[in-house]
């Protein structure tokens, strides 16, 4: 019998949040042992080897899967947080979503200048939040090798945006 892959744990419930919505659940995928390993594995693969400072993670699940990703690399991990979360200084950076906007922070001290950082996230959409993300990182100076996501939905234009500032996307499914 052929192994699950990553996309094997990640269910898709109808009509979440919203009618017509098909929301990618990767709960299934980080409450598997195995399923929990192959992702982060598989995640930081690209970058194995390579030196990074940091590994910067989106709210939430970019946190869950971010500090996995920062404990095997062997190196720090920094929040991207909703608005009015982080204490000290911060920098933030305003998106578009479908309806409204929200806005993103981090700390202005979280990193030194020159760090190289990879950005993670459970899944990219339209990119409007790794935008976001990746626009704070640079504010503190640092440089971003690469975005790390599960789940890429490449019909909402996320990955060409991002190819697009030449930014290096690695996905494990669609
Ligand atoms: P984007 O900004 O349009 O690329 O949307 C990506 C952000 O929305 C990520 O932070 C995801 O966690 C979240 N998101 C959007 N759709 C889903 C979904 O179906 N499952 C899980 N997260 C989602």
């Amino acid at each position: 019998m052929q192994k699950k892959t990553v996309q094997d744990y990640i269910r898709t419930i109808p009509d979440f949040p919203h009618k017509g919505i098909m929301f990618r659940d990767v709960t299934t995928l980080f409450a598997d042992a195995r399923g929990m390993r192959l992702c982060v594995d598989q995640l930081l693969a690209p970058w194995a080897g390579e030196e990074i400072d940091a590994v910067a993670g989106l709210e939430a699940r970019g946190f869950i899967l971010g500090g996995a990703v920062a404990h095997q690399l062997g190196c720090g991990f920094v929040p991207i947080r909703k608005k009015g979360k982080l204490p000290g200084a911060t920098f933030e950076q305003e998106y578009v979503l479908e309806y409204g906007t929200a806005t993103v922070e981090v700390h202005r001290d979280a990193l030194p200048a020159g760090a190289r950082v990879l950005l993670v996230d459970d899944l990219l959409a339209t990119g409007g939040t790794a935008k976001a993300g990746i626009s704070l990182l640079e504010r503190l100076g640092a440089e971003v090798v690469g975005c790390a996501f599960v789940v890429d939905l490449p019909e909402l234009g996320g990955r060409r945006a991002l190819e697009e500032m030449q930014m290096q996307i690695h996905t494990l499914c669609d």
